[in-house]
């Protein structure tokens, strides 16, 4: 049995690793699939019969078999059955009694790490029971006091093992090592106080007021009242007649009373050892039914028992030359850091030694890329082009000059071209694009671009077959949406090489799409596709170059980040006499005025585009409702007007037929989802009015506010934000989500650039929320801030290339742990940024 368990589990890591790099059925050596039916196997001959595992490891054995024959979603769907069948599994299987006894070992001798003055040394204080490395992989569970109900809790954080739980850095510390009393409350300072409370009253709005929560507390020398908005639960959570430390900003009620609106708080719980209070105090991220306090005394016997477990991952050369603290050391401090000074010298460590792995990872990619081969040297004078650039209307910008130049130098290598575009809506990538594909072509190759959506493939369609009819250069278009001749004649015209440039969707990268010489591939947008399909894409030629294109500006450090192996060309010009999109904020309450600002313009013969975005995935149900619901409303209150609906589940041809009357001018207003955000190009239309656009990342808004804005006519953005930014909105630390929203709204207003915006967004709401961009959602550095710690992102990456440098696969022995440690967590971040 206990063997079973031990079987179990030993699936679940190559099981991550699987998923987490794409299905692809490499997660381990000779196969995924086959070595998983041989842990399956092992495990069922370890089950007594009529064991409830054994119906699920049959299952699971006939989902392993068959794993290599499915697509790369259904291999997801089925790994996350097996994930649950897993779970359900061992919930049932005791794990082995050997893992719950300590297992005795003499005392791990504290390794030292190098002293330096200036840290405070870590405490001499041995194990306080002999414990072996492998413990750091223990489910949390058997850390005393947690258990598997409140492992749960911890599961949900993304805390599985003990390791996980040292890794779980506090969001911010808190200065409680002055409490004040209560007779010296200021209202000057944000500061820290203790006291026991002696009432809560639930206070009933007056009509249309917020719901209030009032405890008093008093601490011997004074007394004061805690307020909070529209949080009843939190009735039930104040500790009556026990003792609090709470911190805020203390204020004056309208009768000279002391109190604190909406402060941070917490129980005080006896203790022992004083670690809520009385010094920085670790504030972590938490879970729904999981007290901090509770949180922070798992968090410091963890580091009491198992820190000095951890393996350093920073070779000691690059620690000495950065002047970087051990990484025990770090991550004892971070937890609990005795000093300011302690504090800032852990953190540096951690931040260093996340982005230290990734670069690393990064720069392994990109030999390896180097590596892989020669691709194709292109000659970069061509006719093709020559003539296009002349038969333009306008100049080019000087940065389109820059890029396309950048470009060429590319084609001319052999080495194969792996660069990323990047630059606002407007800034004229497209055209540069067909520079690089117009060269191709005359070199006899093929080009081939892909576009997320349909309505955007074709929209390029239209525009490239725009310039290269007159050229003689051949395009076409490839899209699910062919009939089955016309697909028939496109796939011939494509392998016989005839069409020079096709332009599509997915439907590019399916089976039966042939090259007669792909050289080059351009992805758009490439934030929608993943890495995979940009591979089968690639595949389609011999080591063709690669050109990606996103109109979401990421700021140097995202970049570095991201697309950490990708050379990057920014086009940082619009072209001459853009007018920049007038962009207005209104809050709800001034939905009429905004109306009629939208009927003023209506009349004067422009169009409107109104998008109500509710999720952030822009097909969701939701979604379409919302602008369903939209559009009637729009009806009632725009009764002169033409009101059109177009969301991603309208049939194809409805689609079209909505976008051509919206083209003639047949409708004056368009509800739409966000599949509007890329690609709709309708000059006449310069009104934006997006509904709810707190709800939104500054990428995304600056995305949709680049709809308009393409004609000679001024244009305008419209932000309707939600009135109700009370104090519901407010998050019980800082009101950061209210703050955040009105900061964008703000941005928004304010800036018109692109980059500027992704900064600020970036600095706001962190990496993760970056306007959609999918491949962020991996960006999950637990300490390093890419808005703020830029300086060390570079050290790290100088320290991160020197060494691949000397030791490309980190074959060295002092490179062994920092090897692991790589492969553990950021290799297969790296793949995201990869082309090739
Ligand atoms: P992006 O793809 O970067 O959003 P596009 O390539 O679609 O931008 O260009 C937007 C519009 O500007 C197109 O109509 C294009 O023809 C035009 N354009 C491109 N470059 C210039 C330029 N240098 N001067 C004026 N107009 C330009
Ligand atoms: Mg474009």
């Amino acid at each position: 049995m206990a063997e079973l368990a031990e079987l179990l589990r030993g699936m679940l890591a190559p099981l991550k690793v699987e998923y987490r790099t794409g299905c692809l059925n490499h997660a381990a050596v000779g196969g995924f699939d086959r070595h998983l039916v041989r842990l399956v196997e092992q495990a069922l001959s370890a089950a007594p019969d009529g064991h409830p595992a054994v119906e699920h490891l049959q299952r699971m054995r006939a989902i392993f078999e068959g794993y290599g024959s499915l697509n790369l979603a259904e291999r997801a769907k089925r790994l996350r059955e097996v994930k649950r069948r897993l779970d359900a599994v061992l919930a049932e299987t005791p794990p082995a009694t050997a893992r719950l006894e300590p297992v005795v070992l003499p005392p791990v001798p504290a390794r030292p790490e190098p002293a330096r003055a200036d840290v405070p040394k870590p405490r001499p204080e041995a194990p306080r029971r002999p414990v072996s490395p492998a413990d750091l992989d223990r489910p949390v569970q058997y850390l005393r006091g947690v258990g598997p109900q409140r492992a749960r809790l911890l599961e949900r954080l993304g805390i599985e093992t003990v390791g996980d739980l040292l890794g779980h850095f506090p969001r911010r510390h808190e200065d409680r090592s002055h409490i004040l009393r209560l007779a010296d409350a200021s209202t000057e300072l944000l500061a820290t106080y203790q006291g026991v409370v002696r009432s809560v009253e639930e206070i009933k709005p007056r009509r249309g007021g917020l719901k209030l929560l009032k405890a008093y507390v008093t601490d011997g020398t004074g007394g004061i009242d805690l307020v909070w908005f529209n949080q009843p639960w939190l009735r039930d959570q104040l500790p009556l007649h026990q003792p609090v430390i709470f911190s805020g900003r203390v204020q004056l009620d309208r009768y000279g009373r002391l109190q604190i609106v909406q402060p941070t708080w917490e129980p005080l719980e006896a203790d022992g050892e004083s670690i809520h209070t009385g010094r920085l105090v670790p504030i972590y991220p938490l879970t729904e039914g999981l007290p901090q306090t509770t949180l922070r005394r798992w968090i410091k016997s963890a580091l009491d028992e198992f820190v000095e477990l951890l393996p350093e991952v920073i070779p000691a050369r690059v620690r000495e030359e950065w002047e970087l603290v051990g990484r025990r050391q770090a991550v004892r401090s971070f937890h609990f850091p005795e000093s300011d000074e302690a504090c800032l010298l852990a953190r540096r460590r951690l931040v260093f030694e996340e982005f230290f792995g990734l670069q690393v990872a990064l720069a392994q990619r990109r030999q390896e890329y180097d590596a892989r081969g020669r691709g194709i040297a292109f000659k970069t004078d061509s006719p093709l082009a020559d003539r296009l650039l002349d038969s333009l209307p306008f100049e080019l910008t000087g940065a389109q000059h820059k890029v396309i130049a950048e470009i060429r130098a590319d084609l001319a290598q052999p080495r194969p071209m792996n660069r990323l575009i990047q630059g606002d809506v407007g800034s004229g990538k497209t055209l540069v694009a067909l520079v690089a594909m117009l060269t191709v072509a005359d070199n006899g190759h093929q080009a081939a671009v892909m576009v997320p959506t349909e309505l955007l493939a074709e929209q390029h369609f239209r525009v490239i077959r725009h310039w290269c009819e007159p050229l003689g250069v051949k395009v076409d278009l490839l899209t699910g949406r062919a009939g089955t001749k016309q697909r028939r004649a496109s796939l011939a015209s494509l392998s016989s090489g005839e069409t020079r440039i096709a332009v599509g969707t997915h439907a590019l990268i399916q089976e039966g799409v042939d090259f007669d010489q792909l050289g080059l591939v351009v992805v758009d947008e490439q934030h929608r596709f993943g890495v995979v399909q940009r591979k089968l894409l690639t595949g389609k030629g011999v080591t063709p170059d690669v050109l990606v294109m996103t109109a979401t500006p990421i700021p140097r450090t995202l970049a570095l980040t991201v697309y950490g192996e990708l050379d990057t060309s920014v086009i940082d010009e619009l072209p001459r006499g853009r007018i920049p999109v007038a962009t207005e904020w209104y809050p709800l309450g001034r939905r009429r005025e905004l109306y009629s600002r939208i009927k003023e313009l209506l009349r004067e013969g422009r169009q409107c585009y109104v998008v109500c975005p509710l999720v952030e995935e822009s097909e969701a149900l939701e979604d379409v409702e919302a602008a369903t619901a939209m559009s009637e409303h729009l009806r009632e209150h725009f009764k002169q007007f033409e009101v059109g609906l177009i969301h991603g589940r309208l049939k194809p041809d409805e689609k079209d037929e909505v976008m051509r009357r919206f083209r003639a001018g047949e409708l004056d207003i368009l509800a739409a989802t966000t599949v509007i955000e890329v690609g709709i190009d309708v000059p006449n239309a310069t009104v934006m009015l997006i509904v709810n656009a707190d709800r939104f990342g500054l990428a995304q808004l600056h995305q949709l506010r680049g709809r308009v804005g393409r004609g000679a006519h001024e244009s305008w953005c419209f932000l309707l934000t939600d009135a109700r930014y009370g104090p519901d909105l407010v998050d019980d630390e800082s009101g950061l989500q209210y703050r955040d929203a009105r900061a964008r709204m703000r941005f928004m207003v304010t800036y018109s650039d692109g980059f500027k915006l992704a900064e600020a967004d970036l600095d706001l709401r962190g990496p993760g929320e970056l306007g959609g961009t999918r491949q962020s959602g991996s960006m999950d550095f637990r300490v390093a801030n890419l808005a703020r710690d830029g300086k060390l992102l570079e050290q790290a990456r100088e320290a991160a290339q020197e060494l691949v440098a000397r030791d490309p696969r980190l074959e060295s022995p002092e490179h062994l742990s920092l090897a692991r440690f790589v492969g553990h967590r950021f290799r297969e971040r790296g793949q995201l940024a990869e082309v090739g």
